[in-house]
């Protein structure tokens, strides 16, 4: 699924200051606020022409593309939404007819240029380790594809990942688990998101457990969540960084798209709650709260059995997750 982008019509997944629009012309706009070469007229005196600099330039702005330094930078709300609808629908195709190549490494997933994946092939059950890789690697993609990741250093661009891939993906299970009405976090299929060997551990105090799998998808149906809500709380999350690690040029840019976000969904809130708007936005806000802390509670349940002498696929696997949040 690709759009026409807004300046030139070529087919693209690109979306840059709230328009559809190719990489080509990004940069080519980004140039031309930057510095003030644009000629004040069409070199070919009729306008509309596509091919000189000044009329490329008024395609541009006719498009809606704002400079991300303006400060009332504001896309349309029903923009975002179909963006952000699109990449979650490719993030829910990879995670439910593809597998992952090779076990999940944060570093290599954040580096490729396009995730590792392969069709499913028809009858594969996937087991925990695969969905937890399928998971997390959609998760990172789709991170990826976010605009606030662009311009950032490599480096910046590995620390924004690491901060939120894990809560985006739990996020998103419990999202789909609320949708096909389950009551607690589950794997497609019905499989348990703690993985076997834990499971029996903890077989006489299951609460421990459940403090893992009920909380998030409570909370969702508590507050009947829409897609829509889904969908910018997601992209929120994406930007709700410890700022400290960043450079000054990664705070601002990363706090421009926190400030947009949330703007965004107070505008929804208004819109659909009307009067109720601001406090159904701050109880939309409280979910960031219980993600956390179901990955805390998660890491507190699984710490203790991480660290034995011979290690099995699963805890090499949850052990290379923990040293990520780690560092
Ligand atoms: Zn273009
Ligand atoms: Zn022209």
């Amino acid at each position: 699924m690709r759009y026409p982008c807004e300046i030139c019509g070529k087919l693209t997944i690109g979306f840059h200051y709230g328009v559809n629009c190719c990489n080509a012309c990004k940069q080519f706009f980004i140039r031309a606020v930057t510095s003030d070469k644009i000629p004040n007229t069409c070199s070919s005196k009729n306008g509309n022409c596509q091919k000189c600099r000044f009329c490329r330039y008024q395609l541009c702005l006719q498009a809606g593309l704002v400079a991300p330094c303006v400060k009332n930078f504001s896309p349309d709300l029903s923009k975002v939404l179909d963006h952000f609808k699109y990449l979650e629908f490719h993030r829910n195709d990879k995670f439910l007819n593809f597998i992952p190549l090779g076990t999940f490494n944060l570093d290599d997933s954040v580096l490729a240029e396009n995730g590792n994946y392969t069709e499913k092939p028809e009858n594969f059950q996937p087991n925990f380790d695969t969905w937890v890789a399928v998971c997390f690697s959609t998760s990172v993609d789709f991170i990826k594809r976010c605009e606030v990741f662009e311009e950032l250093s490599k480096c910046e661009k590995m620390s924004l990942v690491k901060q939120s891939y894990r809560m985006h993906g739990t996020f998103c299970l419990a999202m789909r688990s609320f949708v096909n009405r389950q009551e607690i976090a589950q794997f497609p299929g019905g499989l348990d998101i703690v993985p076997e060997e834990i499971q029996n551990r903890y077989q006489n105090c299951p609460e421990i457990l459940n403090r893992i799998k009920c909380p998030l998808v409570a909370k969702l149906r508590e507050l009947k969540i829409t897609n829509e809500e889904y969908l910018l709380l997601s992209a929120l999350m994406i930007c709700n960084t410890a700022p400290s690690i960043f450079s000054e040029f990664g705070q601002n840019h990363i706090g421009h798209y926190q400030k947009l976000f949330s703007s965004l969904l107070l505008q929804y809130c208004l819109q659909n709650y009307s009067k109720n708007g601001p406090s159904r936005f701050s109880d939309l806000l409280t979910i960031f709260y219980t993600v956390n802390g179901i990955l805390q509670d998660f890491d507190n349940a699984i710490i203790p059995f991480l660290y034995t002498q011979s290690k099995t696929e699963t805890q090499r696997m949850l052990e290379n997750v923990m040293e990520q949040k780690l560092d």
